[in-house]
């Protein structure tokens, strides 16, 4: 292997995002590993600063700097990240597996003639031979894969590296020119909707996921539901923490049929087999059962907490590192508290 080119599209403030920058490291220590060079393209709008700032990991850095290219379009970042294909001919390329890039990149793979493996989570090298590690069936295999064909094009799921940290920019920057064909701007981004009706809950950076289960909208002691009550109680602690907010598909699924659940929770939040797998150094799950299908989107929570009345749930079955047999509401109403 003789070159590696790790490539990324810029945020709207001229930035890359933390993903981006996790998958610099993996594309730097691949091509150290190997003895390979490594080169770097971006794509974006007014991008020269941020290309210079990533002179620490290489001098030789391209780029496609326009309007046309500052947000997502399938046309307009294939041929860009087409273009810095192009000009490097590398033997492998290294992408975040970000929605934008992992929509684009099969693309451009078969236009280079190259081969890509999407979520990719860690690679190591044999007599100089690539293997690279990825997850199957849901996170319960896991392949090791070697592959001939160049440029083999690899996106790196979010968690796995240490953030690249850009400094002062010192190297020079190369503008690659493309020719953007007026019919590639048929679509465009009129705006970004958030989750309805709340701020943004899915937050991948965060330190803690907190996990809400449909227990929250039981009926509790009392004999009556207490949905309001549940309502604050996890806005107000989110809010104290920034954790990110997770949620059991059963309670998802209350949301989506009209019945009284948590407002600020949608499809994006659910947990488990059919629905995401975060990465969180801590987990929290209150009221919510831990059966096997929300448990296993657990895999790369670090340590688990959860709070159940149940001492018989699942998360007593070792799914759990602590289990507080408890009232959920009680437990983190004095949590709110002691967080003041
Ligand atoms: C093919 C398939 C795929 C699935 N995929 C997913 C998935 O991706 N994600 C997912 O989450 N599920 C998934 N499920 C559903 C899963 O099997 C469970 O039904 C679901 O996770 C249960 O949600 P829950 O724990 O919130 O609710 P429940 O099972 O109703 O549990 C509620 C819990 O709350 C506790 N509780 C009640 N009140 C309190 C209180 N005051 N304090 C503390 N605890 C309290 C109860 O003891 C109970 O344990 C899938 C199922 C199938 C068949």
């Amino acid at each position: 292997m003789k070159r590696v080119l790790y490539i990324a599209q810029a945020d709207k403030d001229n930035k890359l995002s933390q993903t981006s920058l996790e998958a610099l490291t993996a594309a730097k220590q691949l091509a150290d590993s190997v003895s390979a060079s490594l080169a770097i393209g971006l794509v974006g709008e007014n991008i020269q600063e941020l290309a210079a700032s990533l002179s620490d990991a290489s001098s030789e850095i391209a780029i496609v700097d326009g309007p046309e290219f500052s947000s997502s379009r399938y046309a307009t970042d294939a041929a860009a990240l087409e273009a810095l294909v192009k000009q490097t001919a590398p033997s492998v390329v290294v992408a975040p597996a970000t929605f934008r890039m992992n929509r684009v990149l099969p693309g451009v793979a078969h236009r280079a003639g190259g081969h890509i493996d999407t979520h990719v989570n860690g690679f190591s090298t044999e007599n100089k031979e690539l293997i690279v590690t990825r997850w199957y069936y849901r996170q319960r295999l896991l392949a090791e894969q070697t592959q001939s064909k160049e440029p083999w094009f690899l996106t790196i799921d979010a968690g796995l590296y240490p953030a690249f940290v850009p400094g002062p920019g010192k190297a020079a920057v190369k503008t690659i020119d493309v020719d953007v064909d007026q019919k590639w701007l048929r679509t465009t981004v009129k705006e970004v909707k958030s989750p309805a009706g709340a701020a943004n809950t899915v937050k991948p950076d965060a330190d803690l996921l907190f996990v809400s289960g449909a227990g929250w909208t039981k009926r509790q002691q009392d004999g009556s539901t207490h949905v309001d009550d549940a309502t604050g109680i996890i806005a107000e602690f989110l809010q104290k923490t920034g954790a990110s907010l997770g949620s059991t598909k059963s309670l998802v699924d209350l949301s989506g049929e009209g019945q009284q659940a948590l407002p600020f929770l949608t499809n994006l939040n659910q947990v488990g087999q059919t629905g995401s797998t975060p990465r969180h150094p801590k987990g929290l799950a209150t009221a919510c059962h831990g059966e096997e299908p929300h448990a296993v989107g657990w895999r790369f929570i670090k340590e688990r907490r959860a709070i159940n009345l149940d001492p018989n749930c699942g998360w007593a079955q070792g799914k759990a590192d602590v289990l507080y047999i408890a009232d959920a509401f009680k437990v983190m109403k004095k949590v709110n508290e002691l967080l003041d």
